[in-house]
């Protein structure tokens, strides 16, 4: 017999402090806080389901190669659960663990009716062919058709997936089902049910949740500067959307380093450079390669927004942070172990859960307009969006005025104390 040839993706270690315990840690100063009962306590503290799925893929070269791939179903109390798929090599379960319940607790603040998910697949997109990748999105597909549904679990784009992505999920969902299914998910191309103004939905909520921060500060935008940690569809919608507002963008980064511009960076041409160079700001010379790209955290800027991945602001850059506010558009990008440290500071913190959920927001319009078959103007889904943001901000605010505590946990209590009530309502247990 021939040796076996089929390759499995090794899953990676977590060689860095763990998400789902930097999550649970403000959960539970959040439950002290509201005085959670011990039975919805142990209800939300674990995940209602999590598949751990087996992708076998044909790449390119004719060889079979297996993938592991997870959807983690955190909470459905409030509705059809919500949330991205990831496509990284460092995918980790915990991690995913750690990213449904966040989405949990971002629908909440928000208060659209949906629970929290979350999936990934271990790979490198970087090195896949579209075909492999196509092959691959539909094989997860398949596996988790029981899974998805309009009406029971719904997901969208997340790092290293787009509307390519969406596009074939929803193909190879609604062959499953013998019809055409656009609800199924979000972050779809526009020409088949994806919504206007999905794409910078994300980076215009941390536009706008930093102007209202500011605003708190008794800052105006055209007297702050900004460094923003990523480039991808967050950093650089939230880059160009806030130097359109004055805020003068000092730094900006990707993984080819990090770039300085005292006098400010150019966001449009910097974008036009990416767009031209494979999706990299390698070789842009509208600014200064730092030394250092991890200096983009604590260099001498007003606001901070970490647009890119977890645990990227920890105990040991924490002290050196300069900011008077960070605004999190990357889900998790202060470890648990940064939030003394920073509170200590008395750094305003936007956190992930609110200052990134503009995304979830207008995908929910999406949704609601696949269910409608009408499609908004581009009008209707900004101005919607932006008082569904402003309103969540300032609950998030007055909740940590009245408690005395940072923004962090204070979006937490709002978002407990929401899925807490609707226990209480539903009952069940
Ligand atoms: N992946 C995005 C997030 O973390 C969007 C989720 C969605 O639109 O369902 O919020």
């Amino acid at each position: 017999m021939a040796a076996h040839t089929v390759y499995k993706e090794p899953a990676p270690l977590l060689d860095r402090e763990n998400p789902l315990e930097s999550m649970m840690s403000r959960f539970n100063i959040a439950a002290e806080i509201l005085g959670l009962d011990d039975e919805t306590y142990n209800v939300l503290k674990a995940p209602d389901k999590q598949v751990i799925v087996n992708l076998p893929v044909t790449m390119d070269d004719g060889k079979l190669r297996v993938f592991e791939g997870y959807r983690v179903i955190h909470n459905t109390i409030l509705g059809p659960s919500k949330g991205g798929i990831r496509y990284d090599k460092h995918v980790h379960l915990d991690e995913v663990k750690a990213l449904a319940a966040w989405m949990t607790w971002k629908c909440a603040v928000v208060d659209i009716p949906y629970g929290g998910a979350k999936g990934g697949i271990i790979c490198d997109p970087t090195t896949m062919s579209p075909g492999e990748l196509e092959r691959l999105t539909r094989a997860y597909t398949l596996a988790l058709k029981d899974v998805f549904g309009p009406d029971r679990d719904i997901p969208a784009p997340d790092m290293g997936t787009g509307p390519r992505e969406m596009a074939w999920l929803m193909d190879e969902f609604s062959k499953t089902v013998g019809m055409t299914s656009p609800a199924v998910v979000t972050g779809k191309p526009l020409v088949m049910g994806g919504s206007l103004g999905r794409t910078e939905a994300t980076g215009r909520g941390v536009m706008v949740s930093t102007l209202a921060a500011l605003s708190k500060l008794g800052l105006k935008p055209t007297d702050v500067s900004a460094a923003v940690q990523g480039f991808g569809n967050v950093g650089s919608w939230a880059a160009k959307l806030l130097s359109e507002k004055g805020v003068k963008i000092k730094a900006v980064s990707d993984v080819s380093g990090a770039y300085w511009n005292d006098n400010g960076i150019n966001i449009d041409e910097a974008i036009a450079y990416k767009n031209a160079h494979n999706g990299r700001l390698d070789g842009y010379t509208g600014a200064t390669l730092m030394d250092n790209a991890d200096d983009l955290l604590t260099t001498d800027v007003e606001v901070l927004v970490p647009a890119a991945v977890e645990d990227v602001i920890t105990e040991h850059n924490a002290g050196d942070i300069k900011a008077k506010l960070i605004v999190e558009g990357a889900n998790g990008p202060t470890s648990a172990s940064a939030d003394p440290i920073i509170n200590e500071k008395g750094i305003m913190v936007v956190p992930d859960i609110l200052a990134n959920s503009g995304g979830v927001t207008v995908s929910y319009f999406e949704w609601v307009q696949n269910k409608q078959g009408f499609k908004w103007t581009e009008e209707m889904v900004t101005e919607r969006a932006d008082r569904i943001m402003t309103d969540a901000f300032n609950k998030v605010y007055a909740t940590s005025q009245k408690y005395k505590i940072p923004m962090r946990i204070a979006a937490y209590v709002v978002s407990i104390d929401k899925v807490a009530q609707t226990y209480k309502f539903r009952g069940g247990f």
